[in-house]
C-alpha cells in the first residue's frame, strides 16, 4: 500500500527543475512587521541550499519551496556571497528585521554548515542595522546547544526560531500534511528556546487538503491555545496552491480549494480576543488569484489589506469593520462543505 510520502515523492519526481547558481540567493525583498507594540522594517532572504531534507524524501503535501535549491549545494563562500548580495537590497534601510528562511532549515547542517552559520551569525552581530534575528528551522535542529551558540554569537541580539509547526494536532500534520515530527518535537524546541532566551514563533496552515472550511477554522483555534504558551507570535499562512504538489493535483482534479477570506478574519479575531498577549499575522499570499486563498472577485483584494492591516497593528476593530455580502456564501459553505472533505461546494 502506498503511503501518503509515495505519492508525494511520485509527484516530486515528475517536476522538472531548473538548475539555478549557487551564489545567488532563492529570494530577497523588503517589507513591514509588527514588532514590540510598533511597525519596523523587515528584510527577508530565501538562501539558497541543498534544499529540505524532508522534501527532498517527499516531504508535505502544500510545499513547492523545494524546486528552489542548488544544483550544486553552496560552500560557505557561496553563502556568504548569497548573504552579501541579499543585504545590498537593505541599503536604504537605518534598521530592520533580518528573516532568513532557506526553503528548509537553516539550522540543518546538511543545509548551512556549522561554519557557514557561524559567520554568516557573525556578519550579523556586527551590522548594527540589524535589530533582530529571525531564522527558520524545522523543530528537531533547534537543540538547546545549538541555540546557545547562535545566541552567544548575536550577543545579546533579539533572536527567534520559526518553525511550520502548521497545527497542534498529530493526525491533521500526518495525515493531510505528511509534516514528519510531532507536536512534542515543537514542545522540545519550545523549552530549548526558553532556556537560553531565544523567542518563537510558530507557522500555522489554514486548511490542509482532507479537511472541511469549518474543521480548519477549529483546528486553528485549538491551535492556537495549544501553543499560546510556547511561542510569542503565532503567523498563520493560508494554504495556496503551490505547482508540483499534492495540494495542486487535487485542486485540478477539484478536490481542493483554498481557504475563504473570512475564515482568517475569523481566527485573527477570536484568536487575538482570547489571547491579547500573542502576536497573530497573516500575510494572504496570492489572495483573490485562483491558486490563492479568496473571497468573492469584489472584496477579496479589499479583505487582503484588512488581514494585513491587523498584522501590522494588531487591532480587531479592523476586522470588524470588514465585509462585503458574499459573507452569507460563506456561512453556506461553513454548514455544508464538512461533507466534501474540503472539496468545493461552489466557487
Ligand atoms: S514545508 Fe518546510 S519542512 Fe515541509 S517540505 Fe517544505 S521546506 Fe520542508
Ligand atoms: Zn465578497
Amino acid at each position: 500500500m502506498s503511503t501518503l510520502n509515495d505519492l508525494i515523492l511520485d509527484i516530486r519526481e515528475r517536476q522538472r527543475i531548473k538548475p539555478s547558481p549557487s551564489n545567488e540567493p532563492a529570494a530577497t525583498w523588503t517589507g513591514k512587521d509588527h514588532h514590540e507594540g510598533g511597525v519596523s522594517d523587515t528584510l527577508t532572504i530565501i538562501f539558497r541550499t541543498a534544499g529540505c531534507w524532508w522534501g527532498n524524501i517527499g516531504g508535505c503535501s502544500m510545499c513547492g519551496y523545494v524546486y528552489d535549491k542548488a544544483t550544486t549545494p553552496p560552500n560557505t563562500s557561496d553563502l556568504e556571497e548569497q548573504y552579501e548580495r541579499a543585504l545590498s537590497r537593505a541599503d536604504k534601510l537605518d534598521n530592520f528585521i533580518l528573516k532568513i528562511f532557506t526553503s528548509g532549515s537553516f539550522l540543518d547542517e546538511k543545509e548551512i554548515s556549522e561554519e557557514a552559520r557561524i559567520l554568516l551569525l557573525q556578519k550579523m552581530a556586527e551590522d548594527k542595522r540589524i535589530i533582530k534575528v529571525i531564522v527558520e528551522t524545522r523543530p528537531v535542529f533547534a537543540t538547546k546547544d545549538v541555540l546557545k551558540q547562535c545566541t552567544e554569537i548575536l550577543g545579546g541580539k533579539p533572536f527567534e526560531i520559526a518553525t511550520g509547526l502548521e497545527t497542534s494536532s498529530d493526525n491533521i500534520r500526518a495525515r493531510s500534511i505528511n509534516k514528519g515530527f510531532t507536536f512534542a518535537s515543537f514542545e522540545k524546541a519550545a523549552l530549548a528556546a526558553k532556556e537560553t532566551g531565544t523567542s518563537v514563533k510558530a507557522y500555522l496552515l489554514l486548511k490542509p487538503p482532507f479537511l472541511s472550511e469549518r474543521e480548519a477554522i477549529e483546528d486553528i483555534l485549538q491551535t492556537i491555545d495549544d501553543v499560546a504558551d510556547k511561542a510569542q507570535t503565532i503567523s498563520i499562512n493560508l494554504c495556496n496552491v503551490q505547482r508540483g504538489t499534492l495540494v495542486e493535483q487535487l485542486w485540478e482534479r477539484d478536490q481542493y480549494r483554498p481557504p475563504w477570506l473570512w475564515s482568517i478574519v475569523e481566527i485573527l479575531k477570536k484568536g487575538k480576543e482570547k489571547h491579547p498577549e500573542l502576536v497573530i499575522t497573516s500575510d494572504p499570499v496570492g489572495a483573490g488569484s485562483k491558486r490563492g486563498p479568496r473571497n468573492c472577485r469584489k472584496c477579496s483584494r479589499e479583505i487582503a489589506d484588512v488581514i494585513r492591516d491587523f498584522s501590522l497593528t494588531q487591532d480587531t476593530a479592523i476586522l470588524s469593520k470588514a465585509n462585503c455580502e458574499c459573507k452569507g456564501l460563506w456561512k453556506t459553505v461553513l454548514e455544508l462543505d464538512d461533507r466534501t472533505f474540503g472539496s468545493p461546494i461552489m466557487d
